[in-house]
């Protein structure tokens, strides 16, 4: 009896092992923003087993020779199912990726399109800085075996430190730096011209709250007067599904009214202690992740003005 109970207990463990485990299916679905653009909206939650990573965006451009990547996405399955459900429209290479910064949601799906296509991955610097392969970063930690399984970080190929101008199979982008931190330390957004289409990494995002955990407030509405400049008629955030033209509303009227909130605390000599329940931002509780986002926000850009103020 004792026998055959440990047999099947040594069964159940054998079938329940993640190596058997299928690859992550991520139900992936490109939506068309614009002539010849397709994003792969995430959902408006940070990270987890359950999406797996997707809930950054992720957008293909079809050329006439090629597709053109802005950001790749948290994993190299997350990559592969892109292409397989992008193949479905052109049958086109991948040559090109852009990366708009180091958050690894964003690029490490690189691993895929250098593998199939040995694609040219132009991005910031900062991520040949700040990772190495065989890192354990964020998505590594989180993303569940069977998503983040062959996934490997390598470096950026071509690191702009000026606006980079490409025309690749008659497609114009332009490829703007910031030049100073703002959501990170080295942030690019990427503007079509000809096509009215702009692309913010994480500069702007909608329906939800920003983390400004590694950026700058005042970086922050550098970016953003340096976007509103363009002229564009779709504009895709880092996370969130509005791509219309209102698609940085969000992001500009939280930082500008974080920012006024802020002048207004240092001259009526609020404590830092007491800052968060002074600016409380109420006009956007009802966007995803406000609890978890929105009080260090408020304190983090506190100290930062508090400190650059003469
Ligand atoms: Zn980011």
């Amino acid at each position: 009896m004792l026998k055959k109970l440990s047999l099947s207990f040594v069964a159940l463990i054998i079938f329940n092992t993640p190596i058997y485990a299928e690859t992550f299916d991520y139900k992936l679905e490109p939506k068309k923003v614009s002539e010849n653009v397709w994003c792969f909206l995430g959902v408006l939650e940070g990270p987890s087993k359950t999406n797996a990573g997707a809930m950054v965006n992720s957008c293909y451009v079809k050329t006439s020779d090629s597709f053109v990547l802005i950001d790749s996405g948290p994993s190299y399955q997350y990559a592969s199912q892109a292409y397989e459900a992008m193949s479905k429209i052109a049958k086109l290479p991948v040559h090109t990726v852009i990366t708009t910064h180091e958050h690894d949601d964003h690029w490490l799906g690189n691993s895929f399109y250098k593998e199939k296509f040995n694609a040219k991955i132009v991005g910031p610097k900062t991520i040949n800085e700040h990772y190495k392969d065989g890192d354990k970063t964020r998505m590594f930690n989180l993303l569940p075996a069977n998503a983040i399984k062959d996934t490997k970080i390598i470096k950026v190929d071509i690191t702009p430190d000026k606006t980079l101008n490409m025309t690749i199979g008659g497609e114009d982008f332009e490829m703007i730096p910031i030049g100073e931190k703002a959501h990170t330390d080295e942030d690019f957004f990427i503007y079509m011209p000809k096509r009215k289409v702009l692309f913010a990494g994480d500069l702007a995002m909608n329906g939800r709250i920003t983390s400004n955990r590694h950026g700058s407030l005042l970086g922050q509405l550098k970016a953003i007067k340096m976007m509103k400049s363009k002229d564009y008629e779709v504009f895709v955030p880092g996370h969130g599904l509005n791509t219309s033209k209102t698609g940085m509303d969000d992001a500009e009227q939280y930082f500008t009214l974080l920012y006024e909130r802020i002048l207004k605390a240092l001259e009526d000599e609020v404590d830092t202690d007491e800052i968060t329940s002074v600016i409380t931002m109420d006009e956007f509780k009802d966007r995803a992740m406000f609890k978890a986002l929105n009080a260090r926000n408020v304190s983090e850009a506190f100290t930062e003005i508090e400190f650059s103020e003469d």
